[in-house]
Formats: C-alpha cells, sequence, structure tokens
C-alpha cells in the first residue's frame, strides 16, 4: 500500500480520496478512486482523477469493498455479557470488514421485546462498538401491542421464532400470534425475520432417536433430530402470511435445501419474502463433522454436501438473496466439549468477523466473482434494514465505509485471528483464501493488519 499521508489515522480529514485497480462499485469491480468529504463518499471518480486538494491513499491492486453488513448478530449485552458483549462483538466486526451490524433480540436480559429493553441495549452499548449498529425488535407471544412503539423507538425490523429459542424468556409465536403481529407491523415497512423451523417435526424426531437409545454423541444424531421438514412446515406458513398480509418477511438462516422450489415459487409470484443463509452453511457438511465437536452445533443443523451445493446455486440465481454470520456464542462450558453430546450442548456458531474470507473461499473454489460479494454481504442485508442509502455499496452519498482485501492470500484461521471474547469457532484451523487488510468506518480507518485504530466510534442506526 502507497500511501502519501503517515499521520492523522484516527481523525476525520476534510477530503480524502481512496483509489484502487479494483474497487466494487454498484457497476462492478473497476479501477476507481472514492472521493470522501467528511464521513460520506461524495464521489467515485476515474482512477487517475483524484481531487488535487484530496488526501490521496493508494491501495494498489488489492480489492476494496464496501463494508459488510451483517443483519444476524446475538451481541447477549446487556444481561449475558459473559456470553459476548459490544466491546467485543464489535472489534471483530471491524477485524472481519463488517461495518454495520444488527443484534438480535433474545440472548440479552432484558429481551429487546419493549422500548424499555431497547433503551437498556443503547445505555449498554454506549461507547462501546467499533462499528455502526442497530438492534432487531422481538416478537414474543403476548407483545404484539408493544410493537408499533418499538418501530416508532427506531427498530429496523423484528425477530420471532416459530420454535423454542432456546431462551426461556423469548417465547416463540405459534400462527395466530404472527397474526396479531402482521396486523400491527401492517403499513409500517417493518419486516418480520423469522426463524423458520417448527416444533413438531423435530419434537416427534427426537423422542423417535430417544425410543431408539440414540448415540447423542454422535452428529448424525442430532442432524436426524432437526429434519428438513421442520424448516418446510415453517416456510409454507411464512409464504402463506407474506402472500395474506402482503407484508415483507425475512427467512433467516435458511439451512435446507428442499425448501428452494417453494421459495422460488413464491418469488416467481411476486411475494414480499427475502431469505438468507450462513456462511457456515455454505462452508461445512455433515459429512465432515466430527461427533462430539460441538463448536458446529447450531439450528437448524448444517447438513449433507449435497445440500450445500444446491444452497450456493440458490445463492447464485438469486433464490437466496444474502449470507450472514448468525454469530451466537457462549461460554465455553455450555459446549459440554467433554461429554460431546449434541442435545445438551448450547446451539450457536462463533463466527464473526471470518464470514468475508468463508464465503470468498467457497466462491474461488466454485468459480463465483467476488463482485457478488457485494450484493450477499452488503447491499441485500443492509436493504433489509433499511440503511441503504447509507449503507452497503460504494455509491456517492453513502457513508465512507470500506474493506481493504487481498482476494489471494492463504491463511490458516488461529486463536489470534478471533477477536470475540471466547476463542472458540468451528473455522479454528480452517483454511483460508482472501485475508482483511483494513477496515474503514465513515472516513476512519479503524482497522489494519491485526491492529484496532483509535478508539470506539460506532453509532447506533435507527430506522425512523
Ligand atoms: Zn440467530
Amino acid at each position: 500500500m502507497i500511501s502519501s499521508s503517515l499521520s492523522g489515522e484516527s481523525k476525520v480529514s476534510m477530503s480524502q480520496a481512496f483509489r484502487s485497480t479494483r474497487v466494487l462499485t454498484p457497476h462492478g469491480l473497476a479501477p476507481a478512486t472514492l472521493c470522501v468529504e467528511g464521513e460520506r463518499i461524495a464521489a467515485v471518480r476515474a482512477w487517475a482523477d483524484a481531487p488535487a486538494n484530496a488526501e490521496l491513499t493508494d491501495f494498489g491492486d488489492l480489492v476494496v469493498l464496501p463494508g459488510l453488513v451483517d443483519t444476524h448478530v446475538h451481541i447477549n449485552e446487556p444481561g449475558r455479557t459473559d456470553w459476548e458483549g459490544f466491546e467485543t462483538a464489535t472489534r471483530a466486526a471491524a477485524a472481519g470488514g463488517v461495518t454495520t451490524l444488527v443484534d438480535m433480540p433474545l440472548n440479552c436480559v432484558p429481551e429487546t421485546v419493549d422500548v424499555e429493553a431497547l433503551e437498556a441495549k443503547r445505555a449498554a452499548a454506549a461507547g462501546k462498538t467499533w462499528v455502526d449498529w442497530a438492534a432487531w425488535g422481538g416478537v414474543v407471544r403476548g407483545n404484539a401491542g408493544k410493537l408499533k412503539w418499538l418501530g416508532r423507538a427506531g427498530v429496523p425490523g423484528f425477530k420471532c421464532f416459530l420454535i423454542h429459542s432456546g431462551i426461556d424468556g423469548f417465547a416463540w409465536v405459534n400462527e395466530a400470534d404472527l397474526r396479531a403481529a402482521l396486523e400491527q407491523l401492517r403499513g409500517t415497512g417493518l419486516p418480520l425475520l423469522a426463524h423458520a423451523e417448527v416444533a413438531g417435526p423435530v419434537d416427534a424426531a427426537t423422542g423417535q432417536l430417544n425410543r431408539e437409545g440414540a448415540d447423542w454423541r454422535k452428529y448424525s444424531t442430532y442432524l436426524a433430530s432437526r429434519p428438513d421438514e421442520a424448516e418446510l412446515e415453517a416456510i409454507a406458513l411464512l409464504l402463506r402470511l407474506a402472500e395474506e398480509y402482503r407484508h415483507p418477511i425475512h427467512i433467516v438462516h435458511l439451512s435446507s435445501a428442499k425448501a428452494l422450489p417453494m421459495i422460488r415459487e413464491a418469488r416467481e409470484r411476486g411475494l414480499p419474502v427475502t431469505v438468507e443463509t450462513c456462511a457456515h452453511y455454505l462452508r461445512f457438511s455433515a459429512e465432515e463433522i466430527a461427533d462430539g465437536a460441538t463448536e458446529c452445533k447450531c439450528a437448524p443443523p448444517i447438513r449433507s454436501a449435497e445440500n450445500r451445493e444446491e444452497l450456493w446455486l440458490a445463492l447464485k440465481d438469486d433464490t437466496i438473496d444474502m449470507v450472514t454470520t448468525d454469530h451466537s456464542p457462549c461460554p465455553p462450558e455450555m459446549k459440554r466439549h467433554e461429554e460431546g453430546r449434541w442435545d445438551l450442548a448450547w446451539g450457536g456458531v462463533a463466527s464473526l468477523g471470518l464470514a468475508l474470507p468463508a464465503v470468498w473461499t467457497g466462491m474461488h473454489q466454485r468459480g463465483v466473482s467476488i463482485e457478488r460479494i457485494g450484493k450477499w454481504m452488503a447491499a441485500a442485508p443492509a436493504e433489509l434494514a433499511g440503511f441503504k442509502r447509507r449503507k452497503g455499496a460504494l455509491a456517492a452519498g453513502a457513508d465512507a465505509d470500506f474493506v481493504v482485501f487481498d482476494p489471494d492470500s492463504e491463511w490458516s484461521v488461529e486463536e489470534n485471528d478471533l477477536h470475540f471474547r471466547h476463542k472458540i469457532s468451528p473455522y479454528l484451523g480452517a483454511k483460508m483464501r482472501g485475508r482483511m487488510r483494513e477496515t474503514w468506518l465513515r472516513g476512519q480507518r479503524v482497522f489494519r493488519a491485526g491492529e484496532f485504530i483509535g478508539t470506539p466510534s460506532g453509532r447506533e442506526l435507527v430506522r425512523v
């Protein structure tokens, strides 16, 4: 990297320019110069056309991507900060090129199901975040009357579970509860995000496995306990409601490729449905998960290699809109590594900061252009959360959030590379292609080559 300036890293200059031979804008990957005034991109110009009065940083041939947007992160603060917290989670985000994240409403205490809880979260986050953030509100049994107030207080949308969430204070919802919530959300434009598994098939499969005396150390037992049918039944219900209410519904962490035909059909009919999958469903497969390796436990589960390839195809043909992490850590003892029992271990994959190289590695293996990262990991999640005018693209008027990425560097993940609280992840030891070099948030460098720069300067993004 060549920089015309060796000082002033932590303060925003009035006029800056950043160029590379490979900048990803909405028009594709090409040589370009980003002209930045204060915190925003003022213009995107030709590579050779940097303004004479701007402080110029030249990134050579490194790829400059829009700052990533991860709309599925469990931060757990306030209340379970020993699991994860704003400081550690947003450090991990910054190190991984995620400049905007949206927190899930269930693992914190209080759960984000009313305005008071949202205010408690804001107080907990103040001064601790290395990147910009927002908080999804929660839809739980009985809180339909509070949703409008949460929306007015600034949440960008709502998350619900159609099956037990693992958190007793975050009650799952049935069709009647969903209808009550959708009545309240009508006209707000705020999306309803749903964990799409229903209990019936999971309870039936689990009961059968227990009657047969199945070995819960085996991954195959856990996989059999969360059958595709649980996802299919939930998604069928959500598609029906999207059609009836014409309200935006978002399916989080799709795992079962068997749901793709009905999703394709719904989208062809123009239903307001969006879909995400997660980096771990694209990276790992059931065949390679060792018995007892509970760091890979998540719900819905990681399925077969054949299923994984169908998810890739669905991303490529735009049936799946985006890729998130679903970063959901817990204290190490809750993974119950000594017993290795999948039924007793806490579910959730810790991965914040690793999604870009993980997904890019898979894209490279499958011959997919790096340009697709822009939609999958920045533009589409930014649109879901209602932030697309400011986040998710390198374009005039947007915040100057960007990532400098070396797509050809090969490396293996070590504990030093994990910046979240507990150094547990299925990615430990994983071989990666593509390495983060720098992360810039609103015109300021916040991360470079393993080092955090300045102090936490992230802000809450409010949708009003
Ligand atoms: Zn989640």
